[in-house]
């Protein structure tokens, strides 16, 4: 991987080569930045972004398939090598499987991901012994296509970072954005180190805590939940069959995520399971036998015995909500744009949309000779986004305060409501198409189109 050392070392792809110039970029202040290196000016770049997570994974690939001419670079504050410890899976809904597959991602993984071919949903508390399906979903968005999978983020990260070296973009490892100032030609980025990247548009992938959102003085509407989400992989005796499971009990959501079996044929789900923060904490730091016996109250025994197969980590929950998706030169994408309660398992389906949206935006103003980092163009972007981002956002929070709680009249209506949408084959469909993120203005990446 290339980085920068103490001494602002330059950037460099990953195949070795440098960023190249564009040459028809007159908008760049092309003095000297601090990432030279022996006596050689380095090149601005035309685009940065904060954070190698997903999204800004995604976002690079993305807007360097489309045109290649761009000079891309990533810079991400962990440490090299971190990403491959989340042992955490995802789903990914139908529309983001398109999009990877549009950036040639999805061909290496897809052998590792499994198809989620049904989901039920129950209504309950942790200690009763049966637990009554309110409603089912199961079907295709189209013939042979599972409106979502499951993949590692192991695997989803490795094969954006394959492909994200194998297009020459650079990734900047273990080293923070720490400030940025704009002027109107360009933005200059200072790093960790004191080395300065100039570049005609940043863009903020660095997550739910985004420092960056804060030095562009970009507010946010934000509360905390009280809740985390416990997450694990339970290794089990027999197959899951692709079927999910989401258990609304009184402290939070309990979900089954069915996973590929192991190298050695082992049945395995991921779990995500909401508690209060407090209760949370006590189970993953508490005795390893509590932490087995509550998990076998709430994932039960149909599919017979199960182990906990490794480290379950807690993670604090809220919705995060930025006032404003850009500023002039820079934008925010995925969680450092939106923090939202994992109870759909939307979060980062919401920072793929993002990035398609952007990505389209951006190539379309550099086809057209338009100033990519314009406030102008990047309005359209945020004027795509925020509505939806807002309504999965509200949508999510009152899932979430209508389902966690024990309220005896509370769970009488939402019991009914589960009941109808059940009866409702249309309706069903909606939400079927809704979780598979092909509803609304849908970009063209999420449609598998090219941009
Ligand atoms: C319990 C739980 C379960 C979830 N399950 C699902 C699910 O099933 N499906 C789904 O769609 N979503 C799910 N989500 C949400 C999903 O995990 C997030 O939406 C997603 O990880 C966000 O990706 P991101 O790239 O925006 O941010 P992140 O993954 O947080 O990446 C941010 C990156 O920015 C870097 N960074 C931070 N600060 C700086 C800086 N100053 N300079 C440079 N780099 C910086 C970090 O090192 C990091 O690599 C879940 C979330 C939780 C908490």
């Amino acid at each position: 991987m290339a980085g920068f050392g103490q001494d602002a070392q330059a950037v460099k792809a990953a195949d070795g080569s440098r960023p190249k110039p564009r040459k028809d970029d007159a908008m760049v202040d092309r003095k000297p930045n601090a990432a030279d290196t022996n006596g050689k000016r380095e090149a601005p770049l035309d685009v940065l972004i904060a954070g190698a997570g997903y999204v800004g994974l995604t976002a690079a690939v993305s807007l360097k398939q489309a045109r290649p001419g761009l000079a891309i670079a990533i810079v991400d504050a962990a440490p090299a090598g971190v990403w491959q410890k989340d042992g955490r899976a995802s789903a990914i809904a139908a529309a983001a499987s398109r999009m990877l597959e549009q950036l040639g991602v999805w061909e290496e993984i897809a052998p590792e991901t499994q198809a989620i071919t049904e989901m039920i949903i129950t209504d309950s508390r942790a200690a009763d012994p049966v637990r009554p399906v309110f409603l089912t979903f199961d079907g295709e968005v189209a013939p042979g296509e599972p409106f979502a999978h499951m993949v590692a983020n192991r695997d989803l990260n490795g094969a954006l970072r394959r492909r994200a070296e194998k297009l020459g973009i650079d990734i900047i490892e273990g080293m923070a954005v720490s400030a940025f100032d704009t002027n109107g030609a360009g933005i200059t980025v200072h790093l960790a180190d004191g080395a300065t990247l100039k570049a005609r548009l940043l863009v903020a992938a660095d997550g739910v805590n985004s420092k960056l959102r804060d030095m562009a003085g970009i507010k946010t509407v934000k509360w905390e939940y009280g809740q985390s989400g416990i997450v694990c992989t339970v290794a089990h005796e027999r197959p899951h069959n692709g079927r999910a499971e989401e258990h609304f009990l009184p402290a939070g959501p309990f979900a089954t995520l069915p996973l590929k079996p192991d190298k050695d044929g082992t049945n395995r789900s991921s779990i995500v399971w909401v508690e209060r923060s407090q209760d949370a904490k006590a189970l993953v730091e508490g005795d390893e036998f509590v932490f087995e016996h509550d998990l076998e109250q709430r994932f039960g025994l149909k599919l017979g015995e199960i182990r906990v197969a490794d480290k379950p980590r807690a993670w604090p929950l809220g919705l995060t909500l930025a006032r404003a998706f850009v500023a002039p030169r820079f934008a925010l994408a995925g969680d450092a744009a939106h923090g939202i309660h994992p109870i759909a398992g939307q979060g980062l389906n919401l920072g793929f949309k993002d990035v398609a949206a952007l990505a389209e935006v951006v190539v379309e103003a550099d086809r057209l000779g338009q100033d990519i980092g314009a406030l102008d163009v990047l309005e359209r972007y945020q004027q795509w986004r925020r509505f939806d981002t807002l309504q999965m956002g509200i949508t999510t929070d009152v899932l979430n305060r209508l389902f966690s709680n024990d309220i005896g009249p509370l769970r009488q209506v939402r019991d009914i409501g589960l009941g109808l949408v059940e009866r409702m084959p249309r309706l069903k469909e909606f939400f079927i198409r809704q979780a598979s993120g092909l509803s609304g203005d849908t970009p063209r990446l999420l449609k598998g189109e090219a941009i």
